[in-house]
């Protein structure tokens, strides 16, 4: 049997590629290394799948970190209103949380994979499971077909190479496509850990390992220079610092860990100014007249955190607080509103949420998501030099570059 197209890699992104092509009348093959579809699918937002964003373009340009522009044809041909009315005509209801995030009625990823194992088997695709490639085979300039790990060839003249980052490896996306492209000429741009933990130098944040503070702003310098500042919720642990705020500046400082010092500036009171701050520090001395200083915080400060902030201000912990001066005060009011942390590293690529760097956006066509360097050749998803934040925006990522892969493979005529 031959096939109008070769998908490689059964994830969002060669799933609705393969679906796409189908249901424009190419005969597809997807297949996938795993005993089963959309492994990494299932684990995404803790197993409810946030599928997409609710968000406009601009929400989208303003999420995505690594080549925005790139992926305005992919976000035209494809957006978040199609991918929902997709789901919702393959029985999958949405619903709309917090941040504009789409997830699933039921909370349940799996709904979302056997909502597009029903799109493949509706459009005829054929799957193999079980099926790692190893190579895609080309005629001069052209695709012609792929190598399996077993070293059958199987010909085609279109290959979609959907095979993910190379993070949470046992999801099988272990970056065999990057060999794959890399051998066929194409440039894979440095792969680094996004979304990820960041490991901090100062030893006290052992301490504060499992503790998280809500609402608290955090500016990101490199060099001195804020790169980012983000507001939310940020967690300690045992090597550096996580939760959405961390994360998020991940992805941004991920470019620069050449480049230290890197630091994090934690302000805890965001919503106070200075003085505010200072007059409120000055009520609370009040109501805890008498009290040791490490006694009067609790209205401030969660308990685990008093003796770190107190340390770092270097204001004597066991002094009253009738007895703290102007400066003590104003030493305690700087502190809250600049913890800082050293960020030495990420935390390992394969504990990554997704990867940063990939194929070379300058040597794919942005319309089509073909290669300029094989004919024939198409990416969609992770395995792209693109990268968004958390939000449900790397998903719409991989399917909008599928579904535009899958189209453009369908549309071309191969002249
Ligand atoms: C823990 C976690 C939670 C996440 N949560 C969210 C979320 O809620 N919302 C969101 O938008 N994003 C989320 N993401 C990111 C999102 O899952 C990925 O960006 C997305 O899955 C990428 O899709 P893809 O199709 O490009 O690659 P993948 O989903 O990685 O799929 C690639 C597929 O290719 C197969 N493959 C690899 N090599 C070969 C080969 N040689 N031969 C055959 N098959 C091969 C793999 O087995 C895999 O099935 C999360 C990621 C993680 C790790």
């Amino acid at each position: 049997m031959t096939y109008d197209l070769i998908v490689v890699g059964g994830g969002p992104a060669g799933m609705l590629g393969a679906a796409t092509a189908a249901a424009n009348g190419l005969k597809v093959l997807l297949l996938e290394k795993n005993e089963k579809l959309g492994k990494k699918l299932y684990i995404t937002g803790k197993g409810r799948c946030n599928v997409t964003n609710y968000g406009d373009i601009d929400d989208f340009t303003n999420n995505i970190v690594t080549n925005p522009k790139f992926l305005y044809g992919a976000l035209n041909a494809f957006d978040n209103h199609q991918l929902i009315t997709l789901l919702n005509s393959l029985n999958v209801k949405t619903k709309v949380e917090r941040g504009n995030r789409v997830f699933p009625v039921s909370d349940k990823s799996s709904d979302v994979i056997k909502a597009l194992e029903k799109h493949l088997l509706t459009n005829k695709v054929t799957i193999r499971l079980n099926t790692p490639v190893k190579r895609v085979l080309v005629l001069g300039d052209n695709v012609c077909g792929v190598l399996l790990a077993d070293d059958t060839k199987l010909t085609s003249n279109k290959v979609l190479l959907a095979t993910g980052g190379m993070s949470y490896s046992q999801t099988g996306s272990t970056g065999d496509g990057y060999k794959m492209a890399q051998e066929l000429g194409h440039t894979i741009i440095q792969l680094r850990p996004a979304l990820v933990p960041l490991e901090t130098k100062e030893p006290w944040v052992k301490k504060l390992q499992g503790l998280t503070l809500k609402n608290v702003q955090v500016q990101a310098l490199v060099k001195n220079k804020v790169k980012t500042e983000q507001f939310g919720e940020l967690l300690f642990t045992h090597f550096g610092v996580s939760g959405p705020v961390v994360l998020t500046i991940s992805s941004i400082v991920n470019k620069y860990l050449d480049q230290q010092p890197i630091i994090l500036n934690i302000d805890l009171k965001p919503a106070l100014s200075r003085e505010q701050l200072g007059k409120r520090i000055q009520r609370d001395f009040i109501k805890y007249a008498g009290k040791h200083l490490k006694n009067a915080m609790d209205d401030l400060l969660p308990r685990k955190m008093i003796p770190v902030l107190l340390a770092l201000s270097g204001v004597d912990i066991h002094k009253q607080v009738d007895q703290i001066t102007r400066e003590e005060r104003d030493q305690l009011v700087y502190t809250f509103k600049n913890i800082r942390l050293t960020v030495h590293q990420t935390g390992p690529l394969n504990e990554a949420i997704v990867t940063s760097g990939g194929i070379s956006t300058k040597e794919v066509n942005s319309s089509t998501m073909e290669s300029k360097i094989i004919k024939g050749l198409h990416f969609a998803g992770e395995i792209i030099d693109i990268d968004a934040l958390t939000g449900g925006y790397n998903l719409q990522l991989a399917f909008s570059t599928g579904y535009l892969s899958g189209i453009s493979a369908a549309t071309d005529t191969g002249s």
